[in-house]
């Protein structure tokens, strides 16, 4: 699962957690309501406005709330910022509703909390003042809300304040909480790019800069599984390579394959690829090009090849190569065997050409 999938999924998992609170929340509003009706309470008669304010209101604002927020993260053209922010949002505004209409500090306590642990978890510092600044709020107007209906005591005001504690302490955790996830963040993505130039190493042959053997063998499986259309496979192998070893030594050897290596390189399209098979061998592979297209290329890159001047010789090098088109249900053995076997049909036939399989 890729970074933004694993957001996503987790942001729905926070998104389902606020709609069972607000579930939660209307169902007690609810039941509660019918229950001190039932016992008879004045207060709570159907004539009373608390049915409006302090059980219609609150369920109604924490739904809208909620089907808002549960839109913004469906929707995909909204930033991951702005859907993060949209569930803290729906979260303070569920905490205050109920903190604020039912005054119930203590039991609500917990639900200030639940906006700076989203943003901690979220990894957004901003997002973190913010709900920090947002249960301030809410907390004040709980303290204002008890002094306006008379109901401030000095208990009332100790509480409050042990309240404002918690919440400073809830701050200071996230705070440390975000600044871990970004430093276990740094510390994974040079990982991450630390593993994939050891990857880059491991199918790199270091001399030529080529693809290597496994790279290759990767590609071929690769590609006769998924079938990706035709494909073609040329062998190629440096003509005589072995004299101009002993002749000129071996850094010259090797200069004459990195020449081959950017020579075939430079033909190869945009769905080519050139590998270093082993020793003075490579091979490439053609993608979506026909067996004649590929010959074409394959041309191109022989009399490139061998017009090519080396300081150390007047000498015309050359390579042969045996080209074979993909057939359905050869096996990665036998494809590899015929265009194998065209290479040394090409050296058998005087060096020097590119032969095409025989069908
Ligand atoms: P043919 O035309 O039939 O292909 O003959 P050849 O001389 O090219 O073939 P042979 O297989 O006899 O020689 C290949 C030589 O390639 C032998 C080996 O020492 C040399 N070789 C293999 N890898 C390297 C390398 O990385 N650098 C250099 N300089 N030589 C290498
Ligand atoms: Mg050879
Ligand atoms: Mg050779």
């Amino acid at each position: 699962m890729d970074n933004k999938a694993l957001h996503d999924k987790f942001r729905h998992q926070f998104t389902n957690v606020h709609g069972l609170t607000v579930l939660t929340v209307s169902v007690f509003e609810i039941i509660g309501y019918i229950v001190l009706i039932l016992s008879g309470e004045e207060f709570f008669s159907l004539r009373n406005h608390y049915l409006w304010y302090g059980v219609v209101f609150p369920v109604a604002v924490n739904a809208a709330t909620h089907l808002v927020a549960r839109w913004i993260v469906r929707t995909p053209n909204v930033s991951r910022g702005r859907k993060n922010a949209s569930i803290v949002i729906a979260a303070l505004i569920t905490s205050f509703v109920v903190a604020v209409i039912h005054r119930a500090y203590i039991v609500t306590s917990c639900a200030f909390i639940f906006p700076i642990i989203l943003s901690a978890m979220f990894n957004d510092r901003k997002l973190l003042n913010f709900s920090f600044g947002g249960s301030v709020f809410i907390l004040i107007s709980v303290g204002f809300t008890l002094w306006f209906c008379n109901e401030i005591s000095l208990d009332t005001a100790i509480n409050l304040f042990v309240l404002f504690g918690f919440l400073l302490v809830s701050y200071f955790c996230g705070i440390i909480s975000v600044n871990f996830s970004r430093q276990n963040y740094t510390t994974i993505e040079s990982q991450a790019e630390e593993n994939s130039k050891l990857l880059e190493d491991v199918l790199r042959d270091q001399m030529t800069g080529l693809y290597n053997h496994n790279a290759f063998v990767t590609r071929l499986d690769q590609l006769m599984k998924t079938q990706e259309g035709d494909f073609c496979l040329m062998m190629v192998d440096v003509d005589n390579f072995k004299s101009i070893n002993d002749t000129y030594g071996h850094d010259c050897g090797d200069t004459v394959l990195i020449q081959l290596a950017k020579t075939l390189q430079k033909h190869c399209g945009k769905n080519d690829t050139a590998y270093r098979y082993g020793g003075e061998e490579f091979a490439v592979l053609f993608v979506g090009k026909s067996e004649k297209e590929a010959l074409k290329t394959g041309k191109s890159m022989l009399e490139e090849f061998r017009n090519h001047s080396f300081p150390f010789t007047d000498r015309v090098i050359t390579f042969s190569a045996g080209l074979a088109r993909y057939a359905p249900d050869t096996t990665r053995e036998e494809f590899f065997e015929l265009a194998d076997r065209t290479l040394y049909a090409a050296k058998g036939a005087g060096k020097n050409r590119i032969m095409l399989s025989e069908k």
